[in-house]
């Protein structure tokens, strides 16, 4: 939208620095410029256009010949001047285009200005955490119980993949299908979508390939192999081919809110991942994740925000994990976020508060970038772009730490014994009579 960012320059240009964008210094004053350019030529061009349309009738009217070559001549110049207009016009596009989708998303009045530590914390729920206790430790656990191979991953892949063997594979199975469930109940439409997307689509749904910093972050596949095709990537999150299943759509009012509720692998590169994070589950690769998408008109947004926080502490209090939810500030927000939520459950082997959801309102950023819209009920002029919003149902890995290390028991040699999990889980294990260990 040039002409918002024109009209509120010094807000984009604030808003870009509270959240840490990268975009060029001067971005937002090009837009400006290059907008303004664009309205004079835009205005030109049409005056222009104009006069060629009336030039058939000039030489329909005019019998003189000599006359006539003046008017032949000056429609000649005429179709030229316009020729080199539209270039022009189509060349500012282009530059408009490419600066501007790079300016983040408007920020929350009320979301916290500054880094991670400046979150706040809304509220706490579930059990009273239990003491940080090393002997609580995911990997350890992981061992003893036989749940994870990091070792086969590492000749078959590489550091930080890895195989779930036994109860951990039968668990995330039970936790994907226990998400589903809570979301098919409040409406949900499930949906299988693909892990590899066009770099383009998850550019504009915020995440830039692209760029130096997001490049690091996303597996892009080899595609000299054909030339011609489109770039690929792997998608990091659901959130991406969800968001773009919507592309290019028109929808009635009536048709809105849409919820769907993807499986999908998240592949994440976690270049420049160290220390404690990249330890065990909590930092990996590739992980299982079902994904909460919703598209809504406008002025329904915010409200749609609560309704998926409201399922995501619904899932977690069913798993009876002592939890936070955090108000995340500017420079947590990413590209595409106006507002974000962030989850955090307690994990005592660890030591501390480890995020296991997220959930983010992105207003009209992607709508915007994708082209999904809708038909307001009440006659307005235009047809706005809708508003589109993502949140974590169950990503696979760090729910596996918290449950392991929360729901570990010792027998009196102080050995990890088993594994005590919530029951809302029982009915969608597999397999349960053969359970050893849970
Ligand atoms: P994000 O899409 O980055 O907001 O992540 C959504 C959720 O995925 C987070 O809340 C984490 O639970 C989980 N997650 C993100 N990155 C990783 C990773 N590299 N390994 C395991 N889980 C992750």
């Amino acid at each position: 939208d040039y002409r918002a960012i024109a009209d509120n320059a010094l807000y984009k240009t604030n808003n870009a620095l509270n959240r840490k964008a990268s975009i060029p210094v001067d971005g937002i004053q090009a837009v400006v410029r290059l907008y303004s350019e664009h309205k004079r030529i835009s205005a030109d061009l049409n005056a222009k256009r104009n006069e060629r349309s009336k030039v058939g009738e000039r030489i329909r009217k005019t019998s003189d010949p000599s006359a006539k070559k003046i008017v032949f001549d000056g429609a000649l110049k005429l179709k030229k001047e316009v020729a080199a207009l539209e270039e022009k016009l189509a060349s500012l596009e282009v530059q408009l285009g490419s600066l501007s989708s790079a300016i983040p998303n408007d920020t929350h009045p009320n979301a916290p200005l500054g880094p991670e530590s400046a979150a706040i914390t809304l509220s706490t729920h579930g059990p009273e955490p239990i003491p940080a206790d090393p002997a609580r430790d995911h990997v350890s656990i992981c061992k003893k119980l036989d749940f994870l191979d990091f070792e086969s991953a590492a000749t078959v892949t590489g550091s930080s993949w890895y195989y779930l063997l036994n109860e951990a594979a039968l668990l995330e199975i039970a936790l994907t299908n226990y998400a589903m469930s809570i979301a098919l109940k409040h409406g949900f439409t499930p949906v299988i979508p693909p892990d590899v997307v066009r770099s383009d689509i998850a550019s504009r749904c915020g995440f830039q390939p692209r760029d130096q910093a997001d490049l690091a972050q996303m597996y892009r596949i080899d595609s000299s192999h054909s030339p011609g095709s489109p770039e690929l990537v792997l998608a990091g999150t659901a959130e991406i081919p969800l968001a773009g299943m919507f592309a290019g759509k028109v929808f009635s009012s009536n048709d809105l809110p849409m919820k769907v509720v993807g499986v999908g692998h998240a592949f994440r590169a976690e270049a420049g991942a160290r220390g404690a994070d990249t330890r065990g589950l909590y930092r990996v690769h590739q992980f299982t994740k079902v994904e909460l998408f919703a598209v809504t008109p406008e002025e329904a947004s915010e409200t749609m925000m609560e309704e998926l926080l409201k399922l995501q502490k619904e899932i977690l209090l069913g798993l009876q994990l002592p939890f936070r939810i955090l108000d995340m500030p500017t420079e947590e927000l990413g590209a595409s976020a106006y507002r974000k939520y962030d989850i955090e459950a307690w994990m005592p082997g660890r030591g501390s508060w480890g995020e296991v959801s997220s959930l983010s309102n992105c207003t009209d950023y992607q709508s915007r970038r994708l082209h999904i819209r809708y038909r307001p009920n009440t006659p307005s002029s235009g047809i706005p772009f809708a508003h589109t919003l993502n949140g974590t149902a169950a990503a696979i890995p760090r729910l596996l730490v918290a449950l392991l290390e929360n729901g570990a028991t010792f027998d009196e040699k102080s050995e990890i014994k088993s594994i005590r999990l919530p029951s809302i889980l029982k009915p969608f294990w597999i397999g349960l009579e053969n359970g050893r260990n849970i």
